[in-house]
Formats: C-alpha cells, structure tokens, sequence
C-alpha cells in the first residue's frame, strides 16, 4: 500500500511511457529534448508522476492563450412537480405551487419550442475515437483516427482546452471543431490539427512540417503540432516541432485551411506565444518564444501573423540555418543573455513561461532545463526594453551551492544581475 494521497514513483521507461499515455520512444526523446524530469538513480530510472504531470502541462498547456469560457448551462426540464399537500396548506402555500407549476411549464415551453442550439461545446477521447459533445455533455458526434489517440493529453479541461477550440473560424454561422490529433505513435506519424464541421465532417487538416535541412542535417517530415492560435482575422497560427525537438515550424492559414504564406522556420523551439498588438497599428503581431539553438540561447521572436514564412535570423555563417526558405521575416529578434549557471552546465536557457500585454510582458527565462529549476523573470515593455528583472529564489539558493562546492567562483552580487539585465534586441 503507498500512503495516502501519494502516487507511486514510477521506475522504468515502460512505466513513464504508460502514465504519459505516449511510447517510450516518445518520453525518452522528451527526456532527451524538452527535460522530462525522468533521473537515474543508482542505475534504474525513476520519476515522480506529480512531476510528469506538472512537465506535461508546462508543455502543452501554455496558459498564455485561455480560450472562452464554456457558455454556462442552461436549466434543463423540470422533472417532478411538487406533491401537493391539502391539509392546512393554506391560500398562501397553494399559490407558492401554483407559481411553481407555472414556472415549470415556462421552462418547459421555453426548453421544448425556443430555439435553443447546442453546438459542440466539450471532447473526450475514447481509443480512437473522439467524441465531441455539447456544453451539456450530451454526444453529438463521434470521430475515429487511424491510432489511438495518447490519452494523457486529453485527460483534463486545461489540456483540452489547448488541444481543442470550438468556434465559427469561417463565420458560416456554425461552430468548428479545431483538434490536434496526437496519437500514441506520434513520433512516427506526426501530430496533424483537424478542422470538423459542427456536425463532424473534416473541413480541413492541417499536416504540419516538410522535410528540411541545414548544412549540418537533413530532418525528417514528422512534426507534431505544439500550440495553435487564432487572431483577430479568424486565420490559424500554428506552432509545430518536429519530432526530435527542432526544427520549428509557425504556420499561417486562412479560415478555410489553405496556407497564407509558406511558413516560418526556426532552428530551435518556440513552445510558448502571444498575440499582442505592440506597435498599436491595430493588429496584433506574434510574439513567439522559446530557444535559438543557433545562438545557443533563450529567444523571442517577435512576427506579422501576414508574413509567415522564411528561415530564422541566426549569427552570421550559422551551419544550423534552416536552408531554402528565404530571408528573416522576424520584426525583431530578442536574445537572453546566459546566466554562469547556464554557462557552466546548461546548452542553453529558454523561454518557459511568457504572460502580460502588450504594456507589459513577464517572461520566464529558465536557466537550466530542469522544471523547477533556476529561472529569471524579465519584464519587458512594448519597445521590448527591460523594465525590471527578477531572480528566483531557486537561482540564488543554487549560485549559493555552487560556490560552496566550488564550481563558481564568484558570489552572486548587483552588478551580475545588471549583465543579466542586458538583452540582445536585433530589428529587421
Ligand atoms: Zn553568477
């Protein structure tokens, strides 16, 4: 028996995989890529299911981008009326019934005759199939992939809410259903987002990805879609990595499916986005972060939705290029400097966290890629300069430790915090 409240650690590969509902190829390449916090411990792996969970969430549940709230329910049809009693009930109690009974007819009429819609509103998974259902939680219809669909993606409001936005995309008057397709094999098939009919006909899909190379690799064309959003002009910005972590495509496609510009490509990940309006021109502009292996650091790219498409800015004669997609598209190029924590043992910081507006962004930069790891907070204004900067106290305790085990030599003081303050903002 494990005490109460708490899960079982989990010990092997086939354990980790089962509870993340994905293959083993899958998690050990999260492991790999994105830190899964999976640890070796006295040669067995082990890992704490609180901790998968909260890794899952951070990944693919940005909470950047809530969709609506459900519409709240309505009242459904009375069932019994109450039983009347005769004795001393009184004029006063007769016509509390009464009214009662009224109401219930109202509600009745009102439930039978007005012309109430129900269009999908909420999905479960099932296998391989999605079912989708009203905000009642009636099924409405029932969609069956090829695979099996990773659970564990699906098993919760927030994460649905990320994998899934019902709304009338193509102003037809009826509610779509966008879904990203995540099936368990998804490292060898690829995360494809459908577009359903209110009724469940696929409008669209979208497969993110092609095969692209640099001068050092060729990748192959399986990609999973990571995020998606939707902008004031109802078009669909997609966020897709390809299944070893990099590359990273964005995409931009109208209502309708069809691709508005080619698509942008990066060498690295931007796992986390905003749509804000910074320059106030009355559109809002992408605003995508996450890690420019390139620059070997954390970064936010800063798009017009309208011109998607090109290879990222890296430094000059870069072999991790992404080659023959054209010239840098990015408004503007944000780079975080590396912490002597993320010097010392880390391949790069990266973006883990973005919120705020366009007034005021906060972005998380992690210095190492362990979850709750070390990480600095920068605040960022609409110009994109730094107007504050605060430091975990994970990122303190640990200077600390470092130093006490001699692998820093120095003590973490104002003027290192001032180097961290000094971002690298590059404009088109
Ligand atoms: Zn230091």
């Amino acid at each position: 028996m494990t005490p109460e409240g708490k899960t079982p650690e989990l010990q092997t590969w086939k354990q980790i995989a089962e509870f993340l509902g994905v293959s083993i190829r899958t998690a050990q390449e999260w492991h790999d890529k994105s830190g899964l916090p999976v640890y070796k411990l006295e040669g067995t792996f082990r890992a704490d299911p609180a901790e998968l969970t909260a890794w899952v969430e951070r990944h693919k549940q940005p909470k950047e981008q809530p969709v609506a709230p459900l519409p709240p329910p309505e009242p459904g049809p009375p069932t019994t009326p109450p039983s009347s009693n005769n004795n001393g009930a009184g004029l006063l109690a007769k016509l509390a019934i009464a009214t009662f009974l009224l109401i219930c007819l109202g509600s009745v009429v009102v439930w039978k005759f007005w012309p109430v819609k129900d269009p999908p509103a909420n999905l479960r998974v099932e296998g391989s199939d999605l079912i989708v259902m009203n905000h009642k939680g009636e099924d409405l219809w029932r969609y069956t992939f090829p695979y099996p669909l990773a659970q564990a993606l699906y098993s919760r409001p927030e994460r649905i809410q990320h994998n899934a936005k019902f709304l009338d995309l193509d102003k037809d008057g009826r509610v779509e259903v966008l879904f990203t397709y995540h099936p368990v094999n998804d490292s060898d098939v690829g995360a494809p987002l459908y577009c359903f009919s209110e009724t469940g006909q696929v409008k669209w899909k979208f497969t993110p990805g092609e095969a692209v190379r640099n001068d050092n690799q060729a990748f192959s064309n399986i990609y999973f879609v990571n995020w998606f959003s939707i902008n004031q002009k109802n078009e669909v910005l997609i966020g897709s990595n390809h299944v070893s972590g990099y590359p990273y495509q964005i995409m931009g496609l109208t209502s309708q499916g069809k691709d508005i510009d080619g698509g942008y490509w990066h060498p690295g990940h931007l796992l986390r986005r905003l749509l804000l309006d910074l320059d106030r021109d009355g559109s809002e502009e992408l605003i995508a972060g996450g890690v420019n292996n390139a620059y070997q650091q954390a970064t936010l790219v800063v798009l017009d939705p309208n011109l998607l498409h090109g290879s990222a800015r890296v430094p000059e004669g870069s072999p991790l290029r992404i080659l023959n997609q054209g010239t840098p598209p990015e408004k503007a190029v944000v780079l975080f400097p590396r912490s002597c924590i993320t010097e010392k043992f880390e391949p790069f910081n990266r973006v883990a966290m973005m919120r705020g507006s366009a007034e005021l962004m906060e972005i998380q930069v992690s210095q190492t890629h362990v979850l709750e790891g070390p990480y600095l907070i920068y605040q960022l204004n609409a110009q994109l300069e730094v107007t504050a900067l605060s430091v975990s106290g994970g990122f303190e305790t640990r200077h600390k430790e470092l130093e006490a085990e001699g692998k820093l030599d120095h003590k973490f003081t104002p003027s290192e915090l001032d180097r961290l303050k000094k971002i690298t903002v590059i404009r088109k």
